[in-house]
This record gives C-alpha cells, structure tokens and sequence, in this order.
C-alpha cells in the first residue's frame, strides 16, 4: 500500500502503519518492541514528552521514587536487561528510573519509531475499512489497523480549578509536569496544595531547602515508612542469580511483589501477636503494612481499624506538638488503607520544623487564589511558590482528552459516561482493535505496574498475531461480557472496603466523574489465568470479524 493515499474525504493520509501507539512510558516502548522486533509489523509511537520515559519523564518534583523495590519495578521479559542494569538503592529515585527506560530504548533501538514532541488529538475509527485514523498537534494524519492508547493511568495532572485561578504571580508548578532544570527553592516562601502520596515525598525535600513551608492538606494520609537504603551488591548479586524465582514469586503474589509475612487475619491473632507483626511490618517498610501484614486489613472493619490505630499510634510519636499530630491523623471514619497507601522519609517529623506550617483546608476550605498566595475562609497566606500536588485524572483522563470515536461516530467520553465499559480492561465494545494498557478494569495500580504491563502488551501481541493467522480484520468486546465483567469487578471491590474511600480509585478527586470502582481485585495471578483462557479459547467473550 502506498504511504500516500487519499482516503474518502480525499485528504491526505501520510502513513498507513500497522498500529499506532500513544506513550513512550514503560507500556509503549514494550508495546513497540513487540509489534516492530517480534511481529515485524510497522508501528509508529507518538508521544507528548520530548523523550521517553512517561510517569519518570514528566515526575520530577523532589523526592520523587517508586515504592515498589526497583528489582520488582522494572521489566522482566528481558533477562539480557535485568542483568545489563544495576539499581543504586533499593527503591530507585525518579532519575534512575529514567535512566533505565532511556537505556532500554537505546538498547532496543526503539527511539527511531517515536515521535516526540507530538500530541495525540483524536483517533476515529472507520467500520468500512477497519481502520483507525490518528491526528496529532503537530498535524500527522496516519492510518492504522490497530490503535494501542498506552496513555498511562496517572499521567492527565489534576490541577483543581479554585477561585482565582491564574492569579498567582509567582511561580507556578504541578507535581506531575515538573521542570526539567529543577526548581531553586533557596530563601524562598512555598506553599504546596496536597497531601496524597506525591506531596509526602516532596514535602520533607522541599521543607529542607525553602525559607518556609506552608501545606494546604484536605485529607489527612496513613503515611507510613518507605525505609529506602543504598542497594547492597551482595542483594542484587543474589537477585540476579535467581532472578527467574523472583519473578515468580512476584507472580504468585496478590499485587504483583511478594511479601514474606502475611498472615490470615489479624482478628485470629492476639493483641501482642498482632503487635508484634505490626512492628515487623512496619520495620520492613514498603507496602509491607498495607498489603504484607494481614490479609484481612481491606476486608474487614475491625482488622483493618487495628492497623488503623497503630498508623495513628505511629503519626503521634513522630509529631511533637499534639494539635499537629492530630489534624496529620486519618481520622476513625477513614479506613487504612483505602486511599493508596503512601510510602514516606521523614514525612511527619517535617512537622516538627520551625520553617514548616500545616493548614487544614477540610476545615477551612481555600476561598481564592490570589495574587501573592491564597484565601482560606479565614485566613490569608503569602508565597513565592505555589505548588499544586493535587493528583490526576486518573484511567480515564488522558483518554479523554482525546477525541476518540468508535464505530458510527461513537465517542469513548459519551460511551464510558456512567464509567468505563471494558473486557478486561482491555478492550471496548464499538471501538474496534483498541486496545488499553493497564486499563480501567484490570489490576492496573493495584498491581506491580512493570508486570502488568508487560502481561497487556504480550497478551495484545499475541491477538495481533491471532488475527494476521487467520485472516481476521477487527476485534471488540461482546456487550454481554462487557457487562459481565464490570458487575465482576464491582463484586469484588464491593467485598473490600476500597469503596468507601472519597479516593482516585473510584474518581472521587474529579469534580463531576462518575463514582464507579475502576480496578480489578481479583489478583495478578487470577486475572492473568482469565485472560490467558480467553485467548485459548479463540478470545472468547471478544468479537471478531474477518479481514475486509
Ligand atoms: P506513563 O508512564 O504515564 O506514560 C504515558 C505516556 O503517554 C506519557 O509520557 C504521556 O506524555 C503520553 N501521552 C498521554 N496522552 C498522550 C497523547 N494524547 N499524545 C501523546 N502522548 C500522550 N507504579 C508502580 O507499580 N510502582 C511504583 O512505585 C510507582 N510509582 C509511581 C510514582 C509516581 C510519582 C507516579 C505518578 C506513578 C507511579 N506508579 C508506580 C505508576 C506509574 O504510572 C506506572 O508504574 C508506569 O510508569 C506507567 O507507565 P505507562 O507507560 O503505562 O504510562
Ligand atoms: P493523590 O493521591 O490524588 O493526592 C492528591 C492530593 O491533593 C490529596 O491530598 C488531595 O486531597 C489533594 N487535592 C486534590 N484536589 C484538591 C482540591 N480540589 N482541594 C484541595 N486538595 C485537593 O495524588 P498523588 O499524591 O499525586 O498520588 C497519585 C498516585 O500516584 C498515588 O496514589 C500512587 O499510585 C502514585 N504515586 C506513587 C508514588 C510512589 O511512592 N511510588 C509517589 C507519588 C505518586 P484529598 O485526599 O482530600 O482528595
């Protein structure tokens, strides 16, 4: 087929590929390799950034490193990379997580298939020719047979609209779009809006360096200790000798990164036992409290309120004044747990600074921005900085940022209206050969990313290749089995107490959005079998057509 055509409305297409992916994060640069390196297909990656890396491109705020251990969180299908790259600490900081995936591009080759600085603005699908047809900012039009939005689950910042907007006259930054060439806090006033996982990791780096800090927190977290440290060689000698093991226990696990303590129930346990495995969880650091210690903590009220007290307990030891201490405690109402759980250094004893000022919005909501700093409803304060670490709009965000229509003209926002409807998160009902990467409705960021990733991508490689063997020209979702899994995956968050969390996992932080859980809670491993069954059984539960 030519590279030049003309389509119906007789304007040029310049490039007919085989897919067109969007994001050069972890999802899309796999994705690439397999549909160029393995299926030999033409694929071509658009993506926003001038470079790769995604989450780790465009994160840079101080502090910022992944709380899943860097042995865990990085790729696996390549045992070649896994023993090429070696981590400095135990859960890497934002610019080595970068420096891997620039490494992995480079070593792939990948970046000559990329195009950055390019934004994706739409993509319709046309039944008649099974094709999608891609259109970016930069004004590319391409046609392609499949259109793989690896967009990312947390990448759409959420910069919330307060009276005002836009008056600040100083300077102005988000979290999750940070400048590349850093930000010089010295001798100046900061103000910083948020205090979810983000801002707990930026919060104690920031206070270190600015004249005074002030915190504007909504809701308070149950921080608790990430207890980073230089990576020991003799650790990742050993990781890397049983590195096949590894992941296989990673697999075994719920989310995706095993856990050597978990016990039952902490209701089966008596109150030193429980004490004791507290402690130890809390000691090893990480998600170990959240999802290492007890398997009953996000099913059940009173375990969990156990974990809860003893996070409280915690938060009071390392903050001296006792007010302090109280408006940084979760209250009772909010179960541990049930917000994502954040990883901290320092996060509470950053308090203790005299520079440092905590100011409860709950109770006294921002009123305005202005243009020296901001109005609370009864007080005013003054900065240099403002820094908005308020969150994404998270699965659906920068999807919907997209124009994307499926077959008659459908559109994805007006079709996912009352929430998103997927087949395994995976695939959608009139929207023909597209695919999501950990998206709404699988285990997405309840699972070891990196994993979960490269599980997607392969399983999507694989129909691909399904589909060239047998002639096949499209394939969605049956309705049916739509609904079938969204009712799924509402029973089983509805068995949890996720749920009951105002938390990004069911929109909550969004103005306006649909309050539907978005993640699967089945585990890594069942779903994996699901989907591993779908497939063996020709896709079921998909629609296929055959090659027009
Ligand atoms: P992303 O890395 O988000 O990449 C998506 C890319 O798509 C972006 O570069 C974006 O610019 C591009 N894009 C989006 N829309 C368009 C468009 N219309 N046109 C062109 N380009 C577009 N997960 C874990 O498992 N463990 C962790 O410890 C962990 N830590 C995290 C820390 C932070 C600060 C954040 C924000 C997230 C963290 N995550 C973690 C989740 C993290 O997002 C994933 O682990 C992973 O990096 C996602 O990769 P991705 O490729 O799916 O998406
Ligand atoms: P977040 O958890 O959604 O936190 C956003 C913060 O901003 C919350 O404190 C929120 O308050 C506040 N906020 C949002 N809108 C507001 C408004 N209109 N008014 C006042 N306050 C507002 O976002 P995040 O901290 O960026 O983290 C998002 C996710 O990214 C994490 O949960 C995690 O999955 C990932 N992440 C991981 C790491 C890591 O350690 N590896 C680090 C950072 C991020 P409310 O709670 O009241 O809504």
């Amino acid at each position: 087929m030519s590279d030049i055509e003309k389509n119906a409305g007789n304007q040029e297409i310049d490039t007919d590929v085989d897919a067109v992916v969007i994001g050069a994060g972890f999802a899309g640069l796999y994705m690439l390799h397999l549909l160029r390196d393995k299926l030999k297909l033409k694929a071509e990656v658009f993506e926003a950034a001038e470079d790769v890396g995604g989450t780790w491109y465009w994160n840079r705020y101080p502090g910022a490193r992944c709380d899943i251990p860097s042995h865990h969180y990085s790729y696996s299908f390549s045992p070649e990379i896994e023993k090429e790259w070696t981590w400095s600490e135990k859960y890497a900081g934002q610019p080595e997580i970068l420096e891997y995936l620039e490494f992995v591009a480079k070593k792939l080759d990948l970046r000559r298939d990329i195009q950055f600085n390019t934004r994706v603005t739409s993509a319709h699908y046309d039944d008649a020719r099974q094709r999608w047809t891609v259109k970016t900012d930069t004004g590319r039009e391409v046609r392609a047979r499949f259109f793989i939005p690896a967009v990312g689950t947390l990448s759409d910042a959420n910069i919330p609209k307060f009276n005002g907007h836009g008056n600040f006259e100083g300077e102005v930054y988000v979290t999750g779009r940070w400048p590349k060439e850093g930000v010089n806090f010295s001798g100046k006033r900061v103000g910083i809006i948020g205090t979810g996982a983000t801002a707990m990791q930026a919060i104690p780096i920031i206070a270190e360096e600015c004249s005074h800090l002030t915190v504007f927190q909504r809701t308070p977290n149950y921080g608790t200790p990430l207890r980073n440290e230089p990576m020991d060689p003799e650790v990742d000698r050993q990781v890397k000798a049983n590195y096949r093991e590894l992941r296989k226990q990673a697999w075994d696990s719920f989310a995706g990164v095993p856990f050597d303590r978990l016990k039952p129930s902490a209701l089966a346990d008596s109150p030193e036992e429980r004490r004791a495995q507290y402690e130890a969880c809390w000691n090893d650091g990480g998600f170990s409290l959240w999802i290492g210690c007890y398997q009953d903590t996000l099913f059940d009220k009173e375990a969990n309120r156990y974990a809860a007290d003893f996070v409280r307990e915690k938060i009071r030891s390392r903050v001296r004044d006792p007010k302090i201490a109280d408006m940084l405690c979760p209250p009772v109402s909010q179960a541990y747990g049930t917000k994502r759980q954040p990883c901290e250094t320092n996060y509470f004893e950053t308090y203790n600074r005299d520079n440092v000022t905590l100011v409860d919005i709950k109770a006294s909501p921002i009123a305005e921005i202005t243009p020296t700093g901001l109005k609370t409803a009864d007080q005013e304060y003054k900065f240099d900085i403002l820094i908005y670490a308020t969150g994404f709009d998270a699965f659906t965000g920068a999807l919907f940022r997209m124009d994307i229509r499926g077959r008659d003209g459908l559109s994805l926002k007006d079709r996912w209206s009352a929430g998103p409807r997927t087949l395994f998160g995976l695939c959608a009902h009139a929207f023909p050969n597209m695919f999501t990467i950990t998206g709404p409705q699988s285990p997405s960021v309840l699972f070891n990313m990196p994993l979960g990733i490269e599980m997607h991508c392969e399983w999507i490689a694989d129909v691909i290749a399904y589909m060239d063997r047998e002639g096949l020209g499209a394939i969605e979702a049956e309705v049916a089995e739509e609904d079938k899994w969204i009712a799924k995956t509402k029973e089983l968050a509805d068995a949890t107490l996720l749920p009951e969390a105002t938390s990004w996992y069911l929109g909550a932080n969004i103005p306006g959005k649909p309050r539907v859980f978005m993640v699967y809670l089945g585990g890594g491993k069942n779903y994996k079998a699901i989907i591993a069954e779908s497939a063996a059984k020709g896709y079921a539960g998909f629609v296929m057509e055959k090659s027009r």
